[in-house]
């Protein structure tokens, strides 16, 4: 697939009077959604100039060393205002079931969700041995919600992301990012399958379903877009250029999922299938009503739900050049993305978007008026242990900085 340095913006439209402004790009079809219009959003891509703050040698990291820069990096800057409660970012981790393979090799569970918020990370554990091995080794951790392996995608979606919808249908920004290693369960989580639908899909249900509960009053207009960031070049995942007709239910989850077949993925010696690219769909919801006195009030809200690369340590998997330099960008993205959260919450004036291609995408879907859920995912399996053990590392980090956000209020 060939790189295209622009990003485009499907738009569809509910069965109220088209906006006048819009007409021109609509094509009514026979379903009750209709439009499709292709703008090309003169965006972010080809006027950015990538700027790295600061130059961080990622070679040679040990367990925990990432997190250290990122901490080190955090602390440097102590100026600015206070963050508001915007700021607030919300933790989830889910576990998902051990698969086939790890079973094959004798892998052991090192994780256990002890209940609705607790995490136990050991290395030795496996859950018949938790309340032997407790006073032995490991970790807790605590979040606003643990997802055992048993948790339905419903209510994955219903505890992290549906208030968000809500909010966004309020004219509000909402973010939701999946984290995590390769193989933990970031697409699982995000996308889905066909008969379990993520995330991304059951939002978007929702918020048509929603929309349609309440726009005897208004208009809505829902733009769509689905970018791939990799490599630092950001690349639309929906064939730029062709028009689409949709039905919001099943048309979207194949829509997705042909967006999720464009994106790069590239064999490494850690894992064949590994996905080296961060998936960002946006979902922005133009909606107008007349108040009173009959002025016409536009609320805009944007839904941002990112499928992130692969957490593991980029030099971990393979050094040669074009690996390393993905790596490095990887991970580049993955600590522009730390730095700005931190920078947020500690409500500091610069916020350091232009560091990554990823945080210039979500320049308006992080702090402000935006609500941030993180989702960070693992795997039960001891061979997974350390990447597991970064993970909560980063996300229990996360959850600190809310707790500085709304203690700073
Ligand atoms: P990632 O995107 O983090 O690399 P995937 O989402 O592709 O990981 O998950 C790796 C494998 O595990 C896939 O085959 C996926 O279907 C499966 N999987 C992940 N999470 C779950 C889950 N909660 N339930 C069942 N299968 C899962
Ligand atoms: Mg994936």
């Amino acid at each position: 697939p060939t790189m295209a340095n622009s990003t485009v913006t499907r738009t569809f439209v509910l069965p109220q009077q088209p906006l006048d402004d819009a007409k021109e790009n609509l094509l009514i079809g026979p379903d009750k959604i209709l439009g499709v219009s292709s703008c090309a959003r003169k965006a972010t891509t080809t006027t950015v100039k990538t700027t790295v703050a600061r130059k961080l040698s990622l070679g040679g990291t040990k367990n925990g060393q990432e997190l250290e820069k990122i901490e080190s990096i955090a602390c440097t800057e102590k100026n600015g205002t206070m963050g508001g409660d915007d700021g607030r970012i919300l933790v989830f981790v889910r576990l998902r079931p051990m698969a086939k393979k790890e079973k094959e090799v004798g892998s052991r569970c090192c994780v256990k969700i002890v209940n609705k918020r607790d995490v136990y990370l050991t290395e030795f554990a496996n859950e018949n041995d938790y309340l032997r091995l407790k006073r032995l080794r490991g970790r807790h951790f605590t979040f606003d919600a643990s997802f055992p392996d048993s948790t339905s995608q419903h209510e994955v979606y219903t505890t992290t992301t549906a208030d968000l919808v809500e909010a966004v249908l309020q004219g509000r920004n909402g973010s939701v990012f999946c984290y995590g290693a390769t193989g933990a369960g970031k697409t699982y989580t995000m996308l889905g399958t066909v008969d379990n639908p993520g995330v991304m899909v059951l939002a978007i249900k929702d918020l048509f379903t929603k929309i349609r509960q309440r726009s005897c009053d208004g208009n809505h207009v829902v733009h769509l877009s689905y970018l791939e960031v990799y490599n630092e070049t950001v690349r639309d995942l929906l064939s730029p250029g062709r028009p689409l007709v949709l039905r919001e239910d099943k048309q979207v989850m194949a829509l997705l999922q042909r967006g999720n077949q464009n994106r790069t993925t590239e064999p490494t010696c850690a894992n064949e299938t590994s996905s080296r690219s961060h998936a960002i769909l946006q979902v922005v919801i133009e909606y107008r009503v007349k108040d009173a006195s009959m002025n016409v009030i536009n609320r805009v809200g944007k839904l941002s739900l990112i499928d992130l690369a692969g957490s593991e340590r980029a030099l971990a998997t393979d050094q040669r050049t074009l690996r390393s330099l993905e790596g490095a960008n990887i991970n580049r993205s993955l600590l522009a993305l730390s730095s700005c959260i931190n920078a947020l919450v500690e409500g500091k004036k610069h916020i350091p978007y232009r560091n990554s291609k990823l945080t210039q995408l979500l320049k308006d879907s992080l702090g402000g008026a935006c609500n941030t859920v993180m989702i960070a995912n693992i795997s039960p399996s001891n061979l997974s242990f350390g990447e597991t053990q970064n993970t909560l590392h980063w996300a229990d980090r996360a959850k600190e900085i809310r707790t500085k956000a709304c203690e700073a209020n």
